[in-house]
């Protein structure tokens, strides 16, 4: 699939929908760890690369970001690729859980709702390679992340880390409660799950690199840019899937709704964006609405599906 007129017209509407949502200065940046509150909320970037590779890029695409939330699919993709979808939906559920994404809850079998909120992905980290050391674990992650950026720009910012660990009471509490719910698997150490954890979401990418990964899922998992086959298609299918009900906290329903195509938000200001078959993109502008969404973000997602029609019922 190539998009036709990318160079002019493609890139042409991009920067034009970019120009219309820079002027939007509402939301706030998140608060909850310092790191996060003195990051510049005039940064706005979005990258694109399409599943044969063509890249156009606009705004602040090289600065780093740490993915924060949007690390929740990736780790569950690769989870997936190393153990069966079975095994993992032992432990965590596949349904919206219509709550928001910290809270102290479980579904109806005692299991977190779904890996796209934080006591499915805690649970999710206490299974990748759970027979390894934390280190070779979180190298194993990188690794993989890289992959999924095609070698681009991920890095790992150890104070959001340290902050993260800080002032984590609602994350340890969720653990505690689902340690004694025994959602995790027999001999799971709990704070080095929850280190993996805020490991993961301390992993910086840029919107360039960030776009790479989101069209390596848009394309079943060969990252475009390398041809590197780094998922298998399952993984894919189940996490665009769970991304498409579960990915933008209490906005799910409406994004889905509106923009019907699979994207995970973080309280970075980062979103990835998923168009199958197409393309990925990845948006950048750090303040965030009430439900914790990119302002200019979600704006720009909007556009740009009513713009190309790429909402999964534009076909009917
Ligand atoms: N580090 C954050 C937490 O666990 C992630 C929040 C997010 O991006 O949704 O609370």
């Amino acid at each position: 699939f190539i998009i036709p007129d990318f160079k002019t017209q493609f890139s042409r509407l991009n920067n034009k929908l970019y120009t219309k949502c820079k002027p939007n200065n509402k939301g706030k940046v998140a608060t909850y760890i310092p790191q996060l509150s003195r990051v510049n909320p005039d940064y706005w970037g979005v990258s694109s690369c399409t599943i044969d590779g063509q890249r156009h890029s606009v705004g602040d695409v090289h600065v780093p970001f740490c993915l924060q939330s949007c690390s929740k699919p990736l780790l569950y993709a690769l989870a997936q690729n190393e153990m069966s979808a079975e095994t993992i939906h032992q432990y965590v559920g596949q349904e919206p859980s219509g709550r928001s994404f910290n809270e102290l809850t479980l579904d109806y079998e005692n299991k977190p709702h779904n890996p796209m909120i934080n006591a499915g992905a805690i649970v999710v980290s206490s299974l990748l390679k759970n027979e390894n050391s934390l280190s070779d674990r979180f190298d194993f992650a990188h690794k993989q992340f890289q992959k999924l950026s095609g070698g681009e720009f991920v890095g790992f910012n150890n104070a959001v880390f340290l902050s993260e660990r800080e002032t984590a009471d609602r994350n340890f509490a969720l653990a505690y409660y689902m340690k004694e719910k025994k959602c995790f698997p027999e001999g799971t150490n709990l704070m080095e799950t929850l280190d993996f954890y805020f490991q993961m979401c301390s992993i910086e990418i840029t919107c360039e690199s960030g776009s790479v990964m989101a069209a390596t899922l848009a394309n079943g998992g060969v990252c475009p840019i390398t041809g590197d086959k780094v998922l298998n298609p399952v993984s894919v299918r189940n996490t665009l899937c769970l991304m498409a009900s579960c990915g933008m906290y209490d906005y799910s329903g409406q994004f889905a709704f509106q923009c019907g195509i699979p994207a995970k938000s973080g309280v970075s200001g980062a979103i990835l964006v998923v168009v199958p078959n197409v393309m990925g993109l990845c948006l950048w502008s750090p303040p965030l609405d009430n439900l914790g969404n990119s302002v200019r973000g979600i704006q720009f997602a909007k556009e740009f599906v009513n713009t190309f029609h790429f909402h999964n019922f534009d076909s009917m």
